[in-house]
């Protein structure tokens, strides 16, 4: 059996093509990886001296003292009066400082009389952000490893930037299979499930920052998977296929790539998801996922999303990974590296992990609750309560 890095490591050395960029408006980034992590800034943010506060912009060597008034700064204003010695302005907060003004006094500490305004001791520089300050003309802005966030967004936009080169969303094509499967909401036929894996991988390809692309879901029938497989191999950046994996007699999947392509069948020391399988069609990279709902998420969390994010050129999976206690001991197997579904929360001491539920490969239910996997180690029969263990976090902690 092979460790779970040692898999990661030959999936993302097999596809460590990044997508080519493409040029799209600021306001369609959302979620999408920056084609370059670095640029220069064109110009100094904020581009002028400005006021931070709404208030008076004198010049400091006048105060504390009585001064002429001698007009108004509005935020957006072309013109300016000259401040010059024992006169202020109105100003308001973003109004470009006027000319001799060296700082401003905010209105609640000024006290306005007619034409005359009596102002503090006010220092040089105050309440004042000087051009540049944010960001310099020439000066280097690194965006972080991650999909754009409306943070980045704006930082973007206020760099004078209308337009962004990003990467292609990888498209990735789905294929469930299984005789069983049924598309979500349709009636069941005796012995029937729904089709559980084609919509939730498709989500998971989407947060990775993917774009999925559902195959026809087929039966276990190899002419009909082969067909799906050469669209999916045609049409896409990575092909991801859900049951009919494994060593059963309905199980058409392997022979059927390996008969397309190359197909390598992969035992992984992982609960859930020990089989494996990875290959390409015409130089397309598959993964074969385990049919197991559960198996199938967690095993595309943990080889495909970092494939995923590698062709957008991001690095890792993008996960934070947190020590947390496990409040409760939860069996494993002894042989392999578990991911618990597990629910954290703050305690006492910290923060501590329960099951989420059971911990069979097919309960969604736990999973779907679970905002953490507990990664318990290879050569341990369970987490035991009190331990302290990492923890793979999927959603926020209440
Ligand atoms: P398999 O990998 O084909 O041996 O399937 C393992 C288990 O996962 C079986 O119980 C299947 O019924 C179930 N399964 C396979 N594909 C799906 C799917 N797309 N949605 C829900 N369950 C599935
Ligand atoms: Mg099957």
């Amino acid at each position: 059996m092979r460790s779970v890095e040692d898999a990661l490591a030959g999936i993302v050395a097999m596809a460590a093509r990044t997508t080519e960029a493409e040029t799209l408006p600021l306001a369609s980034c959302l979620g999408r990886a920056p084609a370059s992590f670095v640029l220069t800034a064109a110009v100094d943010v904020p581009p002028f001296d400005n006021s931070a506060m709404d208030g008076y912009a004198l010049r400091s060597a006048d105060t504390p003292g009585r001064l002429r008034l001698i007009g108004e700064v509005a935020a957006g204003a072309a013109t300016l009066p000259d401040v010059v010695p024992g006169t202020a302005a109105r100003i308001m907060t973003g109004a470009p400082l006027p000319r001799g003004a060296d700082a401003v006094a905010p209105i609640e500490v000024v006290r306005e009389d007619g034409e005359v305004v009596e102002a503090p001791a006010t220092e040089p520089g105050a309440h004042v952000r000087d051009a540049g300050h944010d960001t310099r003309a020439g000066e280097s802005v690194s965006l972080p490893d991650e999909l754009l966030g409306a943070a980045s967004l704006g930082l973007l936009a206020s760099l004078g930037l209308g337009e962004l080169d990003v990467r292609r969303r990888p498209r990735v094509a789905i294929l469930s299979t299984g005789d069983e499967l049924q598309a979500p909401g349709a009636p069941l036929a005796p012995g029937q499930i729904h089709d559980a894996n084609g919509v939730a991988l498709a989500a998971a390809i989407s947060e990775a920052g993917g774009e999925p692309l559902p195959l026809e879901r087929t039966p276990d029938d190899p002419g009909r998977i082969e067909r799906q497989v050469v669209r999916g191999a045609a049409e896409a950046d990575l092909l991801v296929v859900s049951g009919g994996v494994s060593v059963g007699r309905h199980d058409h999947v392997r022979d059927v790539i390996q008969r397309l392509g190359a197909l390598d069948f992969w035992r992984i020391r992982v609960q859930p998801g020990k089989p494996l399988a990875f290959g390409e069609v015409r130089g397309v990279p598959v993964i074969g996922l385990p049919g197991n709902p559960v198996s199938a998420l967690v095993t595309f969390e943990l080889f495909a999303r970092p494939l995923i994010r590698r062709m957008l050129g991001l690095s890792g999976s993008g996960r934070l990974t947190l020590p947390v206690a496990a409040r409760e001991r939860m069996t494993k197997d002894r042989e392999r590296r578990a991911y618990l579904r597990v629910e954290i929360s703050r305690g006492a001491d910290g923060l501590e992990a329960r099951a989420a539920g059971g911990q069979a490969s097919s309960q969604l239910r736990p999973l779907a609750a679970a905002n953490a996997l507990l990664i318990v180690p290879e050569g341990e029969a369970a987490a035991e309560a009190g331990r302290t263990y990492d923890a793979l976090l999927l959603g926020a902690i209440a």
